[in-house]
């Protein structure tokens, strides 16, 4: 008998929960031990080898969104990204990474990579041949994302993933910014998908943790060197993230659909310059993006014309928070010239597209016309 696989919202549910043997309780239990047998035991657990019961649990349920063999989290999404690249990437080696990714991935690289010897290339461009340009004889990886933050670029993942396996070249994708709700990489042919569960997958701005879902065969070479470096994740957190994971699919249904109907809106707004959205028609990549992507996401970026002044906009919401972080439940807002990219110059910013007037905004759950009355309070009194 074949049995049928399980709708995304029923993983989201159910997947992977440890079951209650004691007392029958629907809800995976806390196991916060850290001292486990090791006689007459057919696995050793301790929360540095990963495998604690709860750790388990939410691993098992990312690896299943991400319909790969197996998973892993970590305490943040950068000891995630780390850990992945230092297994794979060892000295004499050479990393191809796309020019628009995390400014914490960016400064990992050019701030660690020199001291041990790993050759690294940014494109100058997200697509195909951007990556193909930059493949050398000892290249190892490509590392990409998208879409991108925070002009929501879209890459064709097909396209690399193809290029790198004609090379013998592996893949890795930061897919924080999508959520495996809206893209699943490894369907694409990308071998490693990495996140930053501090967003949309914890969603509610209150926990730190990572993830990276792969193959069994680099799942252990990745564990191998993540028991060394130790950026494991707490049982509570793992806990939290496993129960934030159940309303994933729900939530990201909504971020989708007030984030289309949001950059819609803005889009023909007398005091929009320019939205970055991939599920806009005008976006320059949107059939990419309708091919890869099972819904378009709750980020997008806009530019206001420039009788408009960004920082009294945002100062004057009352509703959307201005903050650092994204893909919370609840909408957020944040000036790139003054964050992500403060340490450039307004020239430099403008080169790769960033003005002074453009703001990234992480679309929340809220009720969609509550979050277009605030965007018309900023800028009534701008
Ligand atoms: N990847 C992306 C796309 C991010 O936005 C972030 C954080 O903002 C990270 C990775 C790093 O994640 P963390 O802050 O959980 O270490």
């Amino acid at each position: 008998m074949t049995t049928k696989k399980p709708g995304v919202n029923t993983i989201c549910t159910h997947t992977g929960e440890v079951k209650d043997t004691q007392f029958g309780g629907v809800i995976s239990p806390i196991y916060m031990t850290t001292s486990y047998p090791f006689m007459d035991v057919d696995v050793k657990r301790y929360p540095r080898y990963f495998n604690t019961p709860n750790q388990k649990a939410v691993a098992d349920k990312i690896a299943a969104l991400e319909h790969a063999e197996a998973g892993m989290v970590f305490g943040s999404g950068m000891a995630a990204i780390s850990t992945t690249l230092f297994a794979f990437l060892s000295h004499g080696d050479h990393i191809v990474l796309a020019n628009e990714i995390y400014g914490g991935t960016f400064n990992l690289i050019v701030e660690e990579f020199d001291k041990m010897g790993i050759e690294y290339s940014f494109t100058e461009g997200i697509e195909v041949n951007h990556f193909e340009e930059k493949i050398q004889s000892n290249t190892k990886i490509i590392y990409l994302e998208t879409p991108s933050n925070p002009l929501l670029s879209i890459t064709d993942v097909e396209g690399v993933a193809r290029l790198a396996k004609s090379q013998g070249i592996m893949t890795m994708i930061d897919n924080t910014f999508a959520s495996p709700i809206n893209q699943t990489p490894l369907d694409l042919g990308i071998d490693v998908s990495i996140h930053s569960a501090t967003k949309y997958l914890g969603g509610h701005s209150d926990i730190s943790a990572g993830a990276v879902a792969s193959s069994e065969k680099n799942m252990d070479i990745i564990w191998n060197k993540a028991k060394n470096l130790g950026g494991h994740l707490n049982d509570f957190i793992a806990y939290l993230l496993e129960r934030s994971i159940k309303t994933l699919g729900v939530r990201v249904d909504r971020h989708n659909s007030n984030a289309q109907y949001i950059a819609e809106y803005l889009d023909i707004h007398k005091a929009v310059e320019k939205v970055y959205y991939p599920g806009l028609e005008s976006h320059h990549n949107h059939e990419i993006a309708k091919k890869q992507m099972h819904g378009y996401g709750g980020m997008l970026s806009f530019e206001l014309k420039s009788d408009y002044n960004a920082v009294t906009f945002q100062n004057n919401l009352k509703l959307i928070k201005p903050s650092m972080s994204l893909a919370g439940v609840e909408s957020t807002i944040l000036l790139p010239s003054l964050t992500s990219h403060g340490l450039l110059t307004a020239e430099q910013r403008m080169e790769i597209g960033i003005s002074d007037n453009l703001l990234r905004f992480s679309v929340g759950i809220e009720d969609v016309n509550d979050i277009i009355a605030d965007i018309e309070l900023g800028l009534k009194i701008n």
